[in-house]
């Protein structure tokens, strides 16, 4: 833990929270420029130094939300505010306004519209404006809590994760914030402020060495404590990762569609082919005999993968593993699960669970880290070495331990066709896709850099499936897609059933593709309420997950009919069809096509039996 230097403190009492909030009110405003709002920032900076002091720590974890790995997840998602402010405003939850907040994504009727949404849709879909709408009369309290008071209010919302305890929270809150400004406390536990300014412009205004001290520490306390005036300086070790610090790591730029873009970017040289491993990022710090975990975004996983060999469900099993000699080490990787009755890597969602288990069991699922970079050897720092360089050192660093500790897949490529040829091998064996790096390029802390490439299926046209479904079905949107229908369920009709009347499997569920005005074209569309459990009798649904169950459902004589392209068929019991594509994109309407013109079931199975279409 990072002290707070003597020399860095406040002067009086904390400054009211609507400093913060006039601030944000200022930044988001439509018509303010980048430079202005750069401009207002480094204003708002100074006078905190003049004004308060030097700490400004309290304000950055409410301006850079996403930053601050002090405060642990607060479990709040959108609907469970929508629960606890029922509670807060003390409503009857069949009431209008309940209903309104427990369905922000579903739009009103023009009957619905009333007061309480300023007689539009328009906020529909983003949950602090409907939230607004529903609290801007109930609420009659002016903001008189200080930026302490918020910051120690959420602590408290942090760590007690039980729902009567966050609404006690969220209660104090209410009583003592104006409803403009308690939207803007949601927008912080939401940890999205929608203020138009990214995290690296509030850094680069704060001290131009922040965004650096951030990205090796992960750590907006010491970006605070160390760079307090402007008129610091960062000294090296500042800027530098540390062995038990999380750093923020490099992460993969997407190429234009083209294999050749691949190639042009890797400057027509022999570059590095990884796989793209579809678990969770972890890098690993060890020194000696005591081993820390953290994710992608810092948090501290030590305590499910061990900080010492007799702790944890990876640390026992890899700790004689690492090379004599090989002392300290920083390495960086992806956490799988491997399941040894499958013999399968299983998805994303078990690795808590297989973390967890205490048994130690071979025979059960278990972590594997797959390792492909690392960043400091024996107190060396060496990511500013070209990845080849590294890769060498990497590969003296441990043994592999099969299926709990490895060297991620890598191969060697000059050509768009070799590259190719690994997709398609990797997409074989249910892989997501390839990593291509530039074997001369160092590791970017944070960098989304043209040395590592993301290539997937979906990204090359020649390697995908096209095929044309019904909708029968779609959820509300949020963000930038609320207001409506957003997320469409298709189905390919059943032609194991006669009779006249068209029946359908459930088969794809597609969020992307469609422009805007082919959004406001199907939200025109005669969509119906779907009620949970409700049988449609013109298509089956799954008799398992929630996958394929619409929010609204539309009947095939609508004859609403898309064209969806996606990497591969593989599948899934989470569908009628018992298939489903993996990737999928909307490619167009096809109002030329009636429900009789879409895919049938055998054509699925023949698809699969044929091979992919490439
Ligand atoms: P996506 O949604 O496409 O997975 P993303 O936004 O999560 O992308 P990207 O920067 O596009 O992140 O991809 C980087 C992520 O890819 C990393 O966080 C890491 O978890 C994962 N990854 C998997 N395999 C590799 C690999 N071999 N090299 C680097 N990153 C990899």
């Amino acid at each position: 833990q990072f002290e707070r230097p003597p020399h860095v403190f406040n002067r009086g009492s904390s400054p009211p929270f609507t400093l913060v909030t006039t601030l944000f009110r200022d930044l988001s405003r439509a018509n303010s420029k980048p430079p202005k709002r750069r401009e207002a920032l480094a204003k708002w900076f100074h006078k905190w130094r003049t004004d308060v002091g030097n700490d400004l720590y309290p304000a950055m974890r409410l301006m850079v939300p996403q930053c601050d790995k002090d405060r642990a997840v607060y479990g709040l998602k959108e609907q469970a505010l929508a629960r606890i402010y029922v509670t807060v405003l003390e409503l009857d939850p069949g009431s209008n306004t309940a209903k309104r907040l427990k369905n922000w994504k579903k739009p009103l009727k023009t009957n619905e519209l009333g007061p309480e949404n300023t007689g539009s849709n328009s906020g529909t879909g983003d949950f602090p404006t409907v939230l607004y709408e529903c609290i801007k009369t109930r609420v009659t309290a002016e903001t008189t809590l200080t930026i302490d008071e918020v910051n120690t209010l959420l602590d408290s919302l942090s760590t007690n994760t039980r729902f009567q305890a966050q609404a006690a929270v969220m209660t104090q809150i209410a009583e003592r914030c104006s409803p403009e400004d308690q939207i803007w406390i949601v927008k912080i536990i939401l940890k999205d402020l929608k203020i138009s300014v990214k995290e690296n412009t509030v850094f680069s205004v704060f001290h131009p060495s922040a965004f650096e001290i951030y990205n090796s520490t992960s750590d907006l306390k010491q970006v605070c404590w160390k760079l307090y005036d402007l008129h610091c300086t960062a000294n090296n070790e500042d800027t530098e990762i540390q062995l038990f610090q999380p750093f923020q790591p490099m992460l993969c730029k997407r190429p234009r569609r083209e294999l050749q873009d691949v190639v042009k970017l890797m400057e027509r040289k022999e570059f590095i082919i990884e796989e793209k491993l579809d678990g969770e990022r972890i890098q690993l710090h060890k020194r000696g005999k005591e081993y820390y975990y953290c994710s992608r975004k810092g948090k501290d996983y030590t305590y499910l993968y061990g900080q010492h060999v007799g702790t944890g469900s990876l640390t026992p099993f890899i700790d004689g593993a690492f090379a004599a000699g090989v002392d300290n080490v920083i390495l960086d990787g992806e956490m799988l699960v491997w399941d040894p009755f499958t013999e399968h890597y299983l998805p994303f969602g078990w690795l808590k669970p297989a973390a967890l288990d205490k048994s130690n069991d071979p025979t059960k699922m278990h972590p594997c880290f797959k390792v492909f970079d690392i960043l400091m050897l024996n107190d060396r720092r060496i990511y500013r070495w070209p990845l080849h360089k590294r890769k060498d050192a990497l590969k003296k660093v441990f043994s592999p331990v099969t299926n709990i500790l490895e060297y991620a897949y890598e191969t060697r490529g000059r050509t768009a066709k070799e590259v190719k040829a690994e997709l398609e091998r990797i997409m074989d064996d249910r892989g997501e896709g390839l990593v291509v790096k530039n074997p001369d390029k160092p590791y970017v802390l944070a960098g989304r850099e043209d040395a590592w490439l993301k290539v997937k299926p979906e990204y090359v046209d020649e390697m995908s499936e096209t095929v044309d479904v019904l909708v029968i079905g779609a959820d509300y949107g949020t963000g930038k897609r609320g207001g409506g229908v957003s997320t469409l369920i298709c189905g390919v009709r059943d032609d194991t059933m006669s009779g006249d009347d068209p029946h359908f499997l459930s088969f794809v569920r597609i969020g992307s593709g469609l422009n805007m005005s082919e959004f406001e074209e199907i939200r025109r569309k005669d969509w119906r309420e779907y009620t949970p459990g409700e049988e449609l009798d013109f298509v089956k649904l799954s008799e398992r997950g929630t996958e394929d169950k619409p929010d609204v459902y539309i009947r095939p004589e609508e004859n609403f009919i898309i064209t969806v392209k996606a990497a591969e068929i593989v599948t899934s019991e989470k569908y009628a069809m018992d298939w489903t594509m993996r990737f999928p994109r909307c490619r167009a309407i096809r109002r030329d096509l009636t429900w009789q013109d879409v895919m049938t079931a055998k054509d699925i199975h023949e698809m699969r039996t044929g091979g992919r279409k490439r």
